[in-house]
């Protein structure tokens, strides 16, 4: 009974994950496929804004210290909730700004360029914001990113070779910033085996985990990488513009933070109001300004949830998801219409699966008007991402059957090939 209906109510029967599914808010006729790019609201996350809300309405200013989730330390309280995700000690930890930001703090703290080691490496199916981050930075520091900025190139334009990265870290690069998981075609990289080389060579080595935080369990501490950034909004359900978070390893603690501000100050002194900053010895130092309650709070009641169903458990339902997604494609003889471009090896697969094709715009247009929300990335990738708290296999089998009637019907064809402002 491979790859069929009976299979996916079994599957579904047998889940111990099943049960969140009813804690977040789920449209009767719409299937979310879409959780690797802003994750459904749950009810705890719902709960625990409501918390901050009438912390304020009936605290006022009092609220930063004497409501129920005290403002002023809600920063660290979320970094140490995070912190069982990344494998890492709870003061590595902090919840701030978005991953743009983080980076720019990271670069501009960990990106000395001394004698020959004036280079930064990065590869070629990077983010955009990831690029743009390290160009202005290369900038800021008076070097072109033409030749500063070295870029390791992916033989198929989908997928990246870790010998070819391990090649290019050179005498003359200071800082290696990869992702975890690439965020088209979800090829899952090994943060322990590049950490090891790139320290081999004396490099820093950070991580972009947007796509691996809450999805895949990190050892980050043990691995003894130096510094890892992700958002909250993908994986981690905390909603639009969602607070992100930063790790630095303990051993770089007490390290000057690049960018400077007074939320990174040691918390007792913090209110001091003096010249002088006394940073705080914690992942903490590294933040900037007032945090964003409100973006941040839903996390409390998400986090609640990652907690309960233990990361390792997560990971397991996923990969059976996208196991299941991939033999239901199979099945129904679409990866022959389709290309599927994420690696097929488990420990080499992120959260989702990414198909390729050249009507991929229209293909999703399709989808949506049946009710099925998937991601589209230009110019030709389906990214499906079924998510471990609230997808079930019976979702995942009506999406292959869905999108085998759009392609047998051609129903795509009552679209437009382009995107939408945002895809
Ligand atoms: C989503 C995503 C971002 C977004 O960065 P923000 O600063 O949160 O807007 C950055 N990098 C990767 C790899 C992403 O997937």
């Amino acid at each position: 009974m491979k790859a069929t209906y009976d299979q996916a109510l079994e599957y579904d029967k047998n889940d111990p994950l099943a049960i969140y599914k009813e804690e977040f808010y789920i449209h009767d006729s719409r299937l979310y496929m879409d959780g690797n790019s802003l994750g459904l609201l749950s009810k705890r996350a719902e709960q625990a804004l409501e918390r901050s809300l009438n912390d304020w309405k009936e605290h006022g200013i009092d609220g930063w210290t004497d409501g129920q989730e005290p403002w002023y330390f809600l920063s660290e309280k979320l970094g140490e909730m995070t912190s069982p995700l990344l494998g890492a000690k709870p003061h590595e930890v902090i919840s701030t700004g978005s991953i743009t930001t983080n980076l720019h703090q990271m670069v501009a703290t960990f990106f000395q360029p001394e004698g020959k080691k004036t280079k930064i490496l990065t590869e070629e199916l990077a983010f955009p914001t990831d690029i743009y981050v390290l160009k202005s930075q290369l900038a800021l520091h008076g070097l072109n990113p033409d030749e500063h900025l070295q870029v390791v190139k992916s033989e198929n334009g989908l997928t990246l070779n870790e010998d070819t990265i391990i090649e290019n870290m050179t005498e003359d690069v200071a800082l290696v910033l990869l992702p975890s998981v690439l965020y088209r075609s979800g090829q899952l990289l090994n943060v322990k085996k590049l950490t090891e080389e790139a320290h081999a060579r004396g490099i820093i080595i950070g991580f972009d985990l947007a796509h691996s935080v809450g999805i895949i369990p990190h050892q980050l501490h043990t691995i003894g990488c130096d510094f890892a950034v992700w958002c909250t909004y993908k994986y981690l359900n905390s909603g639009p513009g969602g607070v992100g978070g930063l790790f630095i390893h303990e051993k770089h603690h007490g390290k000057k933070p690049g960018l400077a501000g007074w939320f990174g100050s040691n918390k007792v002194k913090q209110f001091d109001m003096v010249h002088e900053m006394t940073h705080a010895d914690t992942a903490g130092a590294y933040q900037l300004g007032t945090p964003h309650i409100f973006s941040s709070a839903p996390l409390i009641g998400s986090l609640e949830m990652f907690h309960e169903a233990g990361i390792e458990n997560i990971r397991e339902k996923s990969l059976k998801l996208t196991n299941f997604l991939l033999e239901c494609l199979s099945k129904e003889d679409l990866t022959s219409t389709f290309e599927i471009i994420t690696p097929l090896e488990e420990n080499s697969r992120g959260g989702h699966i990414a198909v390729a094709h050249k009507e991929a715009a229209r293909i999703c247009k399709a989808l949506k008007r049946k009710g099925i929300i998937p991601d589209f990335r230009s110019p030709n990738v389906i990214r499906f991402a079924p998510i471990a708290l609230y997808t079930s296999f019976e979702d995942v089998w009506t999406t292959v059957q869905s999108l085998k009637e759009i392609m047998n019907q051609q129903e795509y064809k009552d679209f437009s090939n382009d995107r939408n402002v945002i895809a």
